[in-house]
């Protein structure tokens, strides 16, 4: 057995490199994160053997992987390295497509330990708060900040490109991170009583705070865990939250006052001309129910506008929110792979969801799916129907009860009626299967691959049905 200590991914990537190149597999190598047992250097026997390799054996490994082993190693779980190094084995020697394989026990983790850090990066920009110290080098700008995982490399970037004519420092147990308007230095970890006293750009933040608290949609559970407890010292609106508490039922029997009577949805928002760009347009905007408000943006449909099938999911989920498009994060990949087997190629598919923003709500660590209301779907349907009356599409696929009962029927049972070719309202073959996210959710390998086989089995039938059509054998 090979044992190595590794703190960082370049370590583990250097250390990875040379295991795979002298074809150690993972069950003969153990990661440790601090080493009792030898180190890297410790381990020379070792690459001796594995130099001789190294000179004639090319491994090629996909970017993406590095990407996200890139993130993943940021994670504090002790065993991220050794997943990694066995995820690793399998793509380069097993299975190059592994990472699309969501059912797979390794994917599933590490798409999961991915997520967490992500969720902590995103953390650490929304709740680090600058207070401003003044000293004989002038005026610079410090904040202590506690993150879950090992993210502060990760998460700088993002300071230096916002504010980059300051002079500003970040504090962390783990490491401590100066800007000094030219290039991010590191240093050692710091404690909290390191940082700074109060100051006047407090009094800011309370007054922002207090702008866009909506005294409607208070959940206490849920501000405790988006905003943690150990955050709070350092979030000086925090102070306040009391204050807006006792103030809501005011506020809120205010805001019903004023919307009485007016059923809001997205047809308040539509464009009068119905064009790609007026609608596009139109849908970044919209304000028809209370989803937009927590959400990053709205996730339009993408695809061809003359496509010959459109798939329809439920709402976009936490990377679609994101990154601005459909389907681009597990349930993405999950559905690229069912079309695959289907024989049915995604770039000439029209990919949109019934709901066009991301409903959630926050654990400590992410923000979790929650299903969008009967309200909330019939809010937004005059942004699909209005897709489907642009593109006219031979076959409707709709993914999961939500676009099934807002496009079939209010009563659709995915479990009963999945399938079969219906008209309505919008083609005369309107099919619904399986959302991919409930193969995700599916709690065992077996159950998992069992749900996708429908998925696949369903869409070789819309393939099925496509050709018909285009011979003229069904309408
Ligand atoms: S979910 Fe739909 S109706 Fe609600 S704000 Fe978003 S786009 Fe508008």
């Amino acid at each position: 057995m090979q044992t190595y200590t590794v703190e960082t991914f370049e370590e583990w990537r250097g250390i990875a490199r040379q295991l795979l190149r002298s074809r150690v597999s993972p069950g003969d190598v153990c990661f440790h994160e601090q080493s009792s047992q030898g180190s890297l250097f410790d381990a020379a026997q070792e690459e001796q053997s594995v130099a001789a390799a190294e000179a004639t054996t090319v491994i090629s490994v996909p970017p993406k992987f590095l990407n996200l082993a890139r993130v993943v190693a940021c994670h504090r779980d002790p065993d991220r390295f050794q997943l990694l190094y066995r995820l690793l084995w399998r793509l380069t020697t097993l299975d190059s497509r592994l990472l699309e394989v969501h059912t797979d026990d390794d994917v599933y983790q590490v798409r999961r330990m991915e997520k967490a850090v992500r969720r902590d990066i995103h953390k650490m920009h929304a709740f680090v708060r600058f207070r401003k110290v003044i000293s004989e080098e002038g005026e610079q700008f410090i904040a202590w900040h506690r993150p879950d995982h090992r993210i502060v490399r990760l998460a700088v970037p993002f300071f230096a490109r916002r504010f980059p004519a300051m002079n500003w420092a970040i504090l962390t147990p783990d490491e401590s991170v100066v800007w000094n308007q030219t290039e991010l230095v590191y240093g050692p970890g710091c404690s909290q009583r390191d940082a700074p006293a109060p100051d006047e750009l407090e009094d800011l933040w309370r007054t922002y705070y207090g702008a866009i608290f909506n005294p409607a949609r208070i959940k206490l559970k849920a501000m405790v865990r988006e905003m943690p407890l150990r955050h709070w010292k350092t979030l000086p609106e925090t102070e306040i939250i009391q204050e807006l508490l006792d103030d809501a039922p005011r506020r809120v029997a205010e805001m019903i006052a004023r919307q009485e009577g007016h059923a809001r949805s997205a047809a308040d928002h539509l464009p009068a001309e119905l064009t790609w760009d007026a609608l596009r347009d139109a849908a970044v905007i919209c304000r028809g129910c209370d989803l937009y408000r927590d959400a990053t943006q709205t996730v339009f449909g993408e695809g061809p506008t003359d496509a010959r099938i459109v798939l329809v999911g439920e709402q976009p989920g936490d990377s679609e929110d994101i990154a601005g498009r459909p389907f681009v994060g597990p349930a993405g990949d999950v559905l690229n792979d069912a079309l695959a087997q289907a024989g049915l190629n995604r770039a000439e598919i029209y990919v949109t969801n019934a709901v066009k923003h991301f409903k959630f709500e926050r654990s400590e660590t992410r923000r979790l799916h929650q299903k969008p209301s009967a309200r909330e779907a019939s809010a937004c349907r005059p942004w699909i129907e209005a897709e489907l009356k642009l593109i006219k599409p031979d076959i409707l696929v709709c993914l999961g009860a939500t676009a099934a009962q807002s496009l079939i029927a209010p009563g659709f049972s995915i479990t009963r009626q999945r399938g079969e070719f219906l008209p309505s309202d919008w083609c005369g073959s309107t099919i619904a299967t399986y959302h991919p996210s409930a193969i995700l959710r599916s709690p065992t390998p077996a159950q998992r691959q069992a749900t996708l086989s429908l998925l696949v089995d369903d869409l070789v039938r819309v393939r099925a049905r496509l050709n018909e059509i285009t011979h003229g054998t069904v309408s």
